[in-house]
């Protein structure tokens, strides 16, 4: 039966990738699964179909796959916050610290409206970094994120707090301790 413990069992655990030490969790076999891709966009789509929405934007690269098809789900447009150097238009960027070294991601700047309800969406938040910069970019263009969401979260690192600090509610369909 298709369930949410179900769905947590299709993450295919890798160890040591990309780096020794780190347990990746792969969420492609919840999207090669016609019946598990549906469930997780359908859930989403439950949680938020009432509410005010105006945008969803995506955090490179798996949060433009859920969050393109929750937007079409909404009848919504989709906005991608992208990697440095792979937007073509001019952008705002927004750096943040990695466990070693930095990251950075940007926007287009004519991408959100003024006062716009955005839900942002990524597939996981680890230390909650990428997620936090998707909210300062979403703000410095005055957007207001209405939440940010995703399949999964480790509960054992701060980020969900971090993000919630923020004033910002996190909602995630799994927690990993
Ligand atoms: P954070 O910034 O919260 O530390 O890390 C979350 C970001 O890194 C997300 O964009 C996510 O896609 C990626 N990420 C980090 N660890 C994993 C993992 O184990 N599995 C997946 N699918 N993504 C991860």
């Amino acid at each position: 039966i298709m369930t949410v413990d179900a769905l947590a069992e299709k993450i295919r655990k890798i160890p040591n990738w990309p780096q020794d030490g780190i347990l990746f969790h792969d969420i492609t076999p919840v999207l090669q699964s016609p019946e598990y891709f549906r469930l997780l966009v359908d859930l989403l789509t439950y949680r938020y179909m009432g509410q005010q929405i105006d945008a969803v934007a995506g955090l490179d690269a798996r949060g433009f796959i859920i969050g393109a098809a929750l937007a079409y789900q909404l009848n919504v447009g989709f906005v991608p916050i992208r990697k440095k150097g792979k937007l073509p238009y001019e952008t705002i960027s927004q750096s943040y610290a990695l466990e070693y070294g930095e990251a950075t991601v940007e926007i287009h700047k004519d991408a959100i409206k003024t006062g716009a309800r955005v839900l942002l969406v990524d597939d996981l938040v680890a230390t909650g970094g990428t997620m936090l910069a998707g909210v300062e970019l979403i703000r410095r263009l005055g957007g207001n994120v209405v939440e940010a969401c995703a399949i999964l979260e480790f509960t054992d690192l701060s980020g969900a707090q971090k993000i919630r600090d923020n004033h910002v509610p996190l909602f995630t369909l799994l927690q990993n301790e």
